[in-house]
């Protein structure tokens, strides 16, 4: 029973078919560059050589039409015929506050994730793309939506509430989302079932650390806490985003500078973060090497980036009013960084978190770090976003 997961972003589409009776990827690949000079799909079924697929795709749907000729190809192909796609789960970013779970789509919930984009304007328009063709071209497969949002729909007003006028709210929605709901959610679903617990009795702070970074206070299995915003510039000082800074700079940016509010959004969505702090890079792996090599800027960029995971730990920690169970590093740094992990827990003994050395010495695998005597565990639990994406999709479905 094969699951397709279809993630669009604006000129990129990821996809994995996953065959659900072991939940093991029948194939996966990327489609880049769509609606650009250059288009390439790549697909990789396991066992088989990689496919390189060079054809001109200026749309989302001539692109998905070429990735779905690719799944069933008679050389290349991992299945034999459409008919073996079950349903197709989207990834679909901003779902507002209509969507706590998944759903199937519908009119009625196109409708709702196109009235979302006013909040997404740059995440939810592809994401309809995607499923607008998905459904030309398999207009008998069901297809559901996977919100990034939904997971955090649990916060109580003093989590999600900004301290503007509460009108701004009512008239525009203005509030505290959060993102990377489906990440934080298969990393809670995964820790509960090694730790042996029920989900509702868990509580932990999981620290999504990739490109883009969110730390989210589980408690009770729910999320409670995100440190991601109204959109995905808040919080942690990121690849190339800015993360939280004192709202009136960019007002005063904007007049020492003489540059227009979507100047200002640009240098901080793509020129912040660790890249603007170094001006070196905004892989961590870059700034890891250069600050070995004695790079000032690269180290103050990582020094800042860590302060700020402990500094949300410790806010969580304060915010939980319960026992934590486990602190859990996911994403790109989060399963790959013994560095970035030691230095985030270095210095938390007083907070019970206590870091072994040698056990951290691990890559993307699902382990315990901490020492045996530490009262919160410290866990790796490598995310996979698209296994989640299609168990939802199978339970609707089914
Ligand atoms: P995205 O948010 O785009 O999904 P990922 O979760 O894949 O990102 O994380 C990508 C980031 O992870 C890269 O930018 C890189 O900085 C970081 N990364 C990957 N491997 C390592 C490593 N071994 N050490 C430090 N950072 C790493």
């Amino acid at each position: 029973m094969n699951i397709l997961v279809i993630n669009c972003g604006s000129s990129s589409i990821k996809y994995q078919l996953i065959d659900m009776r072991d939940e093991k990827i029948v194939t996966k690949g990327v489609v880049d560059r769509v609606g650009l000079e250059g288009s390439v799909i790549e697909q990789k079924t396991p066992g088989m050589d990689k496919v390189v697929i060079k054809e001109s795709m200026e749309d989302h749907r001539v692109a998905l039409k070429y990735l779905l000729k690719a799944l069933v190809d008679e050389e290349y192909g991992a299945i034999n015929s459409m008919d073996e796609i079950y349903a197709v789960g989207h990834r679909v970013v901003h779902g507002g506050e209509k969507f706590a779970s998944s759903v199937v789509i519908d009119e009625e919930v196109m409708k709702v994730i196109e009235d979302c984009v006013e909040l997404a304007p740059l995440h939810n328009p592809p994401n309809i793309m995607g499923i607008e063709a998905c459904q030309e071209l398999m207009p008998e497969t069901p297809m559901v939506a996977v919100f990034d949002t939904a997971f955090h729909q649990t916060m109580t007003p003093e989590s999600y509430m900004y301290a503007i006028p509460y009108k701004y709210y009512e008239k525009y929605g203005i509030r505290r989302y959060g993102f990377h709901g489906t990440s934080h959610k298969y990393v809670t679903v995964r820790t509960a079932e090694l730790l042996e617990k029920d989900q509702k009795d868990l509580n932990i702070i999981n620290c999504h650390l990739g490109n883009g970074s969110s730390l989210c206070g589980v408690k009770h299995g729910e999320s409670r806490e995100t440190n991601m915003g109204f959109t995905p510039l808040a919080g942690l000082p990121m690849g190339t985003r800015s993360g939280n800074i004192d709202p009136a700079i960019i007002t005063f940016l904007m007049e020492k500078e003489d540059i227009t509010f979507e100047e200002v959004n640009h240098i901080l969505n793509k020129e912040s973060g660790v890249l603007g702090i170094s001006g070196l890079s905004s892989d961590f792996r870059d700034l890891e090497l250069a600050e070995e090599d004695g790079n000032e800027r690269a180290k103050l960029a990582l020094d800042l980036f860590i302060k700020g995971v402990k500094k949300y730990i410790g806010a969580y920690m304060a915010t939980m009013g319960e026992e934590v169970d486990a602190i859990v590093f996911t994403a790109g740094i989060g399963e790959n960084s013994a560095y970035l992990r030691e230095r985030i827990c270095d210095g938390l003994e007083s907070m019970g978190i206590e870091l072994d050395k040698s056990k951290n010495d691990i890559r993307g695998k699902e382990a315990i770090i901490s020492k045996d005597t530490s009262k919160v565990k410290v866990m790796v639990v490598p995310t996979n976003e698209e296994l989640m994406i299609a168990r939802d999709t199978l339970k609707l479905t089914k």
